[in-house]
């Protein structure tokens, strides 16, 4: 059983990088583990990175990545190499700085939902052009969305940096919110956690791709809103680029 090393945390520095060498520790019709990877799996709301594995000279397309008890699984095209291949990954950037984009907006927009209104977030799905967020509240009205949006942009303008690092679940219990963090949700064998910073505006555990400073998210603009049912509100946004 591998344990691939996650080359993209627990520092969001680290999300910036966009080539490695790794070597294949499992190889199957058209999967392959690696020792070490750049690449995402989908999980948490967040799309796979996609990109490519060259092998001798000969480039993999890199179409899906999924988790396999905890390591990304690459679903490649093209003949796959042996056990014990040297490769060099790289991922395709734009898409990926759009996620992390997206996906740092995301923490952001829950957790001031969240100080403003009390609203839990319940799920969230992000993509390049377009994410959503839901909420457990009845209704947000016009001017309700109006002052989300700005307090949103407000901590984008601020340029506040985002740090990420690992840390014991007891310990971090301790001292956040475990209410908007929903850390109940996560399963509890899992007792390191990667915790997510944005200055005094959020810290949630979270196993994702960020920016380092939230002047790169650009602007928010809040698409519309979706009534659920159940005390459910779906926010959708999109992203100006800074
Ligand atoms: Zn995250």
């Amino acid at each position: 059983m591998a344990d691939t090393d996650l080359l993209y945390l627990p520092d969001p520095e680290r999300a910036y990088e966009k080539t490695f060498e790794a070597e294949v520790v499992e190889a199957s019709d058209d999967h392959l583990k690696l020792d070490r990877t750049l690449f995402y799996p989908t999980g948490g709301g967040q799309p796979h990175d996609e990109g490519t594995i060259e092998v001798d000279g000969r480039q993999l397309s890199v179409t899906d990545v999924r988790k396999d008890h905890g390591d990304p699984l690459h679903e490649v095209t093209g003949e796959v190499p042996a056990e014990g291949t040297p490769v060099t990954g790289e991922i395709d950037w734009t898409r990926r700085h759009q996620l992390m984009r997206m996906h740092t907006a995301q923490h952001v927009l829950s957790a001031v939902v969240y100080d403003e209104w009390d609203a839990v977030t319940k799920g969230n799905q992000i993509h390049t052009d377009y994410s959503r967020v839901d909420f457990d509240v009845d209704e947000v009205t016009e001017d309700e969305l109006e002052r989300i949006e700005n307090a949103c942009n407000e901590v984008f303008d601020d340029d506040i940096p985002v740090e990420g690092y690992e840390e014991e679940r007891s310990r971090l219990k301790k001292r956040i919110d475990t209410e908007r963090t929903l850390l109940h949700l996560i399963p509890d064998h899992i007792t390191t956690l990667r915790v997510v910073e944005i200055g005094d505006v959020d810290i949630t555990p979270c196993a994702g791709t960020h920016v380092e400073r939230t002047g790169e998210i650009g602007e928010m603009r809040i698409l519309r809103t979706e009534n659920k049912g159940s005390g459910r509100t779906r926010i959708v946004y999109d992203l100006q680029e800074p």
